[in-house]
Order: structure tokens, then sequence, then C-alpha cells
């Protein structure tokens, strides 16, 4: 099982490892700071350096065993098991992604309805809610997600046990993507005076970090379905 360092530092920005496992398509190491696909968040990218040898990391995957597999680019070599690497994230593509995630939990705490699904990307992030009633314009949630960041609300990550969590089903708002549970604590990301949910995700300290943003396009997909597009402004 990997050591998750972007849980506990998601501006982390190198590290050290061992490689404990290898096969066709990557390696996995004993610590990483590369956040795995998940939770509506693409994986990280970045590079491998090891003496002797170097290899672009594509994409970062969930593995069996909480492992997290560092997926290499095809004609890359592989470093051996056992091997010291030193790992370095493409950190301007994930602090875009940082700073999309966390105004996702802004754009969630203004729009009423339930989420029902969601994707960030560097260019572009999406938040699909299932709506009664009217629907907010794209020109409301660009103001009042601006309202929100217009003054900087410190982000920190929290931990509950299971069976709090259980007892507070309001802390699930993304339905689809149920927090890991099982392993007896869950994260909440809490956003001071704006948003608390469970969220395993990499987000900034404060939201300050986030700027503008704004609301490109509401989209309908289906009878009470809406689909909400952000893109850092
Ligand atoms: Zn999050």
């Amino acid at each position: 099982m990997v050591e998750e360092l972007f849980r506990q530092d998601a501006y982390l920005k190198e590290a050290d490892a061992i490689v404990t496992a290898q096969d066709e398509r990557g390696v996995r190491l004993d610590r990483t700071i590369f956040y795995p696909t998940g939770g509506g968040q693409p994986g990280d990218t970045g590079l491998l350096r090891w003496d002797g040898g170097e290899a672009k990391i594509v994409d970062s995957l969930k593995a069996d065993g909480g492992d997290v597999l560092h997926v290499l680019a095809p004609d890359a070599p592989k470093p051996a098991v056992g091997t010291k690497v030193h790992a370095s994230l493409d950190w301007e593509r994930r602090y875009k992604h940082m700073r999309m995630h966390t105004a996702m939990h802004v754009m969630s705490s203004i729009i009423k309805g339930s989420v029902t699904g969601g994707q960030v990307g560097a260019d572009k992030s999406r938040l699909d809610f299932n709506l009664e009633g009217d629907v907010p314009t794209k020109e409301w949630v660009t103001e009042e997600m601006n309202r929100i960041l217009a003054t900087d609300h410190p982000v920190v990550a929290q931990w509950i046990t299971d069976e709090e969590m259980n007892a507070r089903p309001e802390l699930v708002k993304t339905m689809s993507v149920r927090p890991p549970m099982g392993a007896g604590r869950v994260r909440l990301l809490a956003i001071d005076g704006v948003d608390l949910q469970a969220c395993g995700g990499t987000h900034v300290a404060k939201t300050a970090e986030i700027g503008r943003v704004e609301c490109t396009k509401v989209e309908n997909k289906g009878k009470m379905n809406r689909r909400f597009i952000i893109a850092l402004a």
C-alpha cells in the first residue's frame, strides 16, 4: 500500500521513492505525490528519474491493494523493483486541477440541488445537478461564485470516523462519487464559512488562489439535470 503524500500536502511537487512493483504499463512506488484518477479529478502526470534513466509519467491510476500505478510512456525504460527514483509532477497542470477542484466545491455551495456528476479539467470543469424549480443562469453563477471568491476563505482537511460519516449523510453531496469508506475514517474538506463535504481530492489552501472564475455554459442534460461548466478567468 502506497503512502499517499498528496493527501497530507497537496503542494509537494517532488519526492523520492522506491519502486515496489513493475508491470508492462508502469510502476508502483512506496510513496507518491501523484494523485490517481478518481472523484472526477484526472490522474497526475510528470517525470520519473533514477540513476541512469528517466521516463515520463503519462497517467496515474488507482491499483489494487491501495496502490497507485504510475503509467509510463509506452516506449520509456522502466526502473527495476528496488530502484530509488525521484518523481516530479507536471505542477502547472496539477495546480490548475487544485484551483478548479476547489472552485467546484464553491459552486456546489451556491446551487441548490443534488450533484449527479462532475469532472475537473485544467481548462474547464463541470458539475451536474438535479434541480427542482428555477435553473440559475451562467451570469448568476459567475457573479455569485466571484462574490464568494472575493473573500479569502481558508480550505482545510479534517478527518471523521466512518460512524460519524454514516450519521451525517448531508456530507456526501455527490451521490455518484461516494467517499472511500471502510478504512475507519473519512476525509472532509472544509471551506471556511462556505462548504463542508467528504472529499479525497487535492485542493488549494485558500480560495484566493483560485482567482476569478467564469461560468461559460449551462447545458440541459435531462428533465431535471443541468450541467454547469466553468473556466478559470
Ligand atoms: Zn474536493
